[in-house]
């Protein structure tokens, strides 16, 4: 707030205070612990009796003839200057603190619009809804005073936008106080959104352009060494993880020991998996399919519906599937640490292990669709097929993952460091260094973050956005997608102190 600057230089000024003897003698009170001039309204630098005097004889040597010193008509005149003065000062107070409402409000809706992903031009739309709803005001007194200060809010389209970027560096300079005290910090980027993601900022990478290159320009921007990196997270795309130029390589060039964590089947095949739904239904309703195609001539013409081998084939699918889409929901969400993660992957590697066991037994418990579609009794060279498939998952993820294997004990570690080996103690160590917490928890779980902004940008961009600039587009991305609040007290105080000024 900008009245602390003054507070400030009156501890400059210690020791010296606004006598009381100013005010009869040179019409001189106090404001703000300083020497305030009743006669011309002005607040004087020095707080010494030499300088108030010479701004007296100096400015107002009339006063003195017309009243002088010690007459009663003096007293009387310095009393009602006085009165004045406080009474300009109160309703300077009250004016200030309605234009710090109104500022706030703006600020606040322009924060709404943002969070929303409305146009910006909506904040006069927002404006209309208040007026066009005065009736509830009808039965208070002060109606007209309510429908003034909505009148006064500012919220053309070029005001919302500035609110908006004022908005966003200031989440940006809280962010940036933030990592300053952060020991450890993960990246998640996500190419296909070519947006980089550094602990809930978003920085906005062009098409095209040199991810890695992108990746350092932002990282210095934001004062992060990149040697403080410990993890990073993709999607898994080959400009990621190419072995020499792709971003990890790049990164690995300066930090060895960063681990890298890929996601494409969480990431790429989320709709494909969606489908395992439509997979299911499909397979529920399959009898009245062919009964209707039947009843209208043309049954013989899908010959493939009726086909057994086929339909077990799909029935397997949509059990597949089905597992999947349930790892999927559980490793989607914010917030999750990669120590949530690894117990999914976990168990889920150990049940690929076991459903492999039990087709091979024609156990089919586990795949229920499947066990429907082929009446509980599988062709022994189906089945032979299927564990084959199921078997060959099982390696992928083991070996998709296996960067996992690295902090796998450090996730034990951390959750249970009562049972943890001592003996794995020192390979801990040599992985992680100190820290060792702080940098398994700031792991990103999975790139969901990157994708959640992704789909905000898509919003945005695609509503209304042909004219939107590209800082105007980061700075409501960045409202849209981050976890912090504004502080809006500094944003007003700031706002205040450029309109005082
Ligand atoms: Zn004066």
């Amino acid at each position: 707030m900008w009245f602390t600057v003054t507070k400030l230089r009156c501890i400059s000024n210690e020791g010296r205070r606004v006598l009381e003897e100013w005010k009869n003698q040179f019409a001189v009170n106090e404001r703000d612990g300083k020497p305030f001039c009743l006669l011309c309204r002005k607040i004087l630098g020095v707080c010494k009796t030499y300088n108030v005097k010479r701004h007296f004889d100096t400015t107002h040597a009339t006063f003195d003839k017309k009243y002088p010193l010690g007459s009663q008509e003096r007293a009387f005149q310095i009393t009602s200057l006085e009165k004045n003065a406080i009474a300009e000062q109160n309703t300077m107070r009250a004016s200030l603190k309605v234009s710090q409402a109104v500022t706030l409000a703006t600020f606040k809706i322009s924060w709404l619009l943002a969070k929303h992903g409305k146009p910006f031009s909506n904040g006069e739309l927002v404006k209309n809804c208040f007026l066009e709803t005065q009736c509830l005001f009808d039965d208070l007194s002060n109606k007209n005073e309510i429908i003034r200060r909505i009148k006064s809010l500012q919220l053309s389209n070029d005001t919302v936008t500035r609110r908006i970027s004022e908005i966003s560096e200031n989440l940006t300079e809280q962010l940036k106080t933030k990592l300053t005290t952060a020991s450890a910090l993960s990246l998640a980027a996500d190419e296909s959104t070519d947006i980089v993601d550094v602990a809930q900022l978003c920085i906005w990478v062009r098409c095209g352009e040199d991810i890695h290159r992108a990746l350092s320009e932002a990282c210095k921007d934001m004062n992060i060494p990149a040697s403080s990196v410990v993890s990073i997270t993709t999607d898994g795309a080959p400009s990621m993880t190419g072995k020499h130029k792709g971003l990890i390589a790049e990164m690995r060039k300066i930090s060895p020991d960063l681990l890298a964590f890929h996601y494409l089947i969480l990431h790429s095949e989320v709709r494909w998996l969606s489908h395992g739904k439509v997979l299911n239904r499909f397979l529920a309703v399959l009898p009245e399919i062919v009964h209707f195609l039947n009843d209208i001539g043309e049954g013989e013409r899908f010959p493939v519906l009726r086909d057994n081998e086929w339909k077990t084939n799909v029935a397997f699918l949509a059990d597949v599937t089905a597992h999947l889409n349930k790892l999927n929901l559980q490793l989607q969400g914010d917030g999750k640490h990669v120590d949530d993660l690894l117990g999914c992957i976990e168990s889920f590697k150990m049940k690929l292990g076991l459903y492999t066991a039990q087709l091979k037994d024609s156990d089919l418990t586990h795949f229920p669709l499947l066990n429907d579609a082929c009446d509980g009794v599988l062709d022994m060279q189906q089945r032979e097929r299927f564990v084959k498939t199921v078997s060959q998952m099982q390696e992928k993820f083991i070996s998709r993952f296996s960067d996992f294997e690295k902090i796998k004990y450090a996730g034990h570690f951390i959750r249970e460091p009562f049972t943890f080996p001592v003996e794995k103690i020192k390979d801990l160590a040599a992985t992680f260094g100190l820290l060792l917490s702080s940098k398994v928890l700031s792991i990103f779980g999975s790139t969901y973050i990157c994708e959640r902004t992704f789909s905000a940008m898509t919003r945005i961009k695609s509503r209304f956005r042909a004219r939107l600039t590209d800082y105007n587009l980061q700075s409501q991305l960045h409202c849209a997608v981050t976890p912090s609040e504004p502080n809006f007290t500094k944003l007003v105080g700031s706002r205040q102190h450029q309109v005082s000024h």
